[in-house]
């Protein structure tokens, strides 16, 4: 037969079957319930752990030894966790993160302005700040008070929203001057958190302190040291007529991160270890003890090669093994071509994106996988007929962006981008197609199990 000479870049849609469109379509709807339970990094954790226990995965710290086809979790501050199926000293290693940029509060939020209590900000992670103002809000995280933890969690559940509100149009006319960037400064993203003085005598800033008092016993001291995220409120949801894609916050990284999940919790005896890592900070650059930037992973290594008795040193399990790094990338967007290179970007639903090399300029600051690591990767997809694609960020002059591949690579274990192409990517409100999704779950699949 004679070879296909050009890459496939057809859409995926017209390369599935009806039936397969179903398992596509029951996935997405799953995927959904994840995303719209599952707003903060701690909140994913639980989830992950919750679906893993159900799975049979159990702590690494309760297991002395490990055998084939043992499964392990070992969790860290509540905020990353990783899960491992063991096979042979040779480890394949997919790693996704669970934060997402958002608004937190300041370490003393609550101010009062002309009888309106505000909760102050520090957003999170590469935002475009406007895109922040005038929606639905809700807020999540936990405090700390009086030797207890305390989950926060007020929004759409309890009927109730938060926003931040923008100026009118009508005296906006220096406003609309300003540049995209300065249109909307840091300290000006303050919530509206009340309006109703309890009584004459007091503010409403104490008002406010004693409803916080009586829900949650805090104190305002507490809000120094808790974790409390504002996060969109609206519900992800289906999008478009044909309901082919995906409309919801948080897609970068918990589209990767669910497909993953649902990659490790279908292996059942891989020939290699299978380990999932799910990872805190890479919005901020992998900084801090739960990123992928800190020595949990060895750690979690040293643990696994004591427990399953293997003979190979940790920097030998490293070097042969391979790894993903899952993460979510640009999808082209037809009315900003002058950003975008249409021959090298990816589109929604012609599968997941397979990346050689990320960065910026030039390549700086980026993973670059090896030719034959590459074609590993692309023969696996090929031979399991997963539906996948490639591209680059953006144009080579205009911008660029990292994932965690390069601390991966730091460890000297070959490691690739692999993930999901999203339009409007770090908005409130980002687009994925459900194809994609599934081609990527199926990728991870069978990288976890197949070699
Ligand atoms: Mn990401
Ligand atoms: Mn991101």
């Amino acid at each position: 037969m004679q070879p296909k000479l050009s890459f496939d870049r057809s859409s995926g849609w017209l390369r599935v079957k009806e039936s397969k469109k179903k398992k596509i379509f029951d996935f997405s709807s799953e995927y959904l319930n994840f995303l719209n339970a599952c707003k903060t990094e701690r909140e994913s954790v639980d989830f992950i752990k919750k679906e893993a226990e159900k799975k049979g995965f159990r702590n690494i710290n309760g297991s002395r030894k490990l055998k084939s086809g043992d499964k392990v979790f070992y969790e860290s501050n509540s905020k990353n966790i990783f899960l491992a199926v063991v096979g042979q000293p040779k480890i394949n290693v997919v790693v996704s993160h669970l934060d997402s940029p958002r608004l937190d509060l300041k370490p003393l939020p609550l101010i009062e302005e002309s009888g309106i209590a505000f909760l102050k900000t520090h957003y999170y992670g590469g935002i475009k700040k406007y895109q922040w103002l005038n929606i639905p809000l809700e807020m999540r995280g936990v405090v700390m008070s009086k030797g207890k933890k305390i989950n926060v969690s007020i929004g759409e559940k309890d009927d109730l929203y938060f926003t931040i509100t923008d100026l009118l149009p009508h005296l906006s006319q220096k406003q609309m001057e300003k540049k995209a960037s300065e249109f909307v400064e840091g300290e000006d993203l303050n919530m509206i958190f009340g309006n109703m003085p309890s009584d004459s005598k007091k503010k409403v800033k104490e008002s406010m302190l004693s409803l916080l008092n009586k829900k949650y016993g805090m104190i305002e001291e507490d809000f120094v040291s808790a974790e409390l995220e504002l996060v969109p409120a609206f519900k992800a949801k289906d999008l478009g007529l044909d309901r082919s894609m995906m409309g919801g916050y948080a897609h970068d990284d918990r589209s990767c991160s669910y497909a993953l999940l649902r990659a490790v919790l279908d292996s059942s005896k891989p020939k290699p270890t299978s380990i999932a890592l799910f990872v805190d900070k890479e919005e901020i650059g992998s900084e801090g003890n739960t990123s992928a930037g800190s020595m949990h992973f060895v750690n979690f290594l040293e643990m696994l090669k004591e427990k399953c008795s293997w003979k190979e040193r940790i920097n030998e399990i490293l070097i042969s093994g391979e790894s993903i790094s899952a993460d979510v990338t640009s999808a082209f967007d037809p009315f900003k071509k002058d950003v975008f290179d249409v021959n090298n970007s990816n589109e929604l639903s012609k599968g997941v994106s397979i990346e050689k090399y990320n960065g910026s300029g030039g390549k700086y600051y980026g993973n670059d996988a090896s030719a034959e690591f590459f074609y590993r990767i692309r023969s696996l997809a090929n031979k399991n007929k997963v539906i996948w694609q490639t591209g680059e960020i953006g144009k080579v002059d205009i911008g660029g962006g990292g994932t965690v591949a390069v601390f991966l690579a730091k460890l000297g274990i070959n490691v690739i981008d692999a993930g999901i192409p999203v339009l409007g990517m770090h908005s409130p409100f980002e687009v994925i197609s459900k194809l994609d999704l599934y081609e990527t779950y199926r990728l991870y699949r069978v990288f976890l199990n197949e070699q």
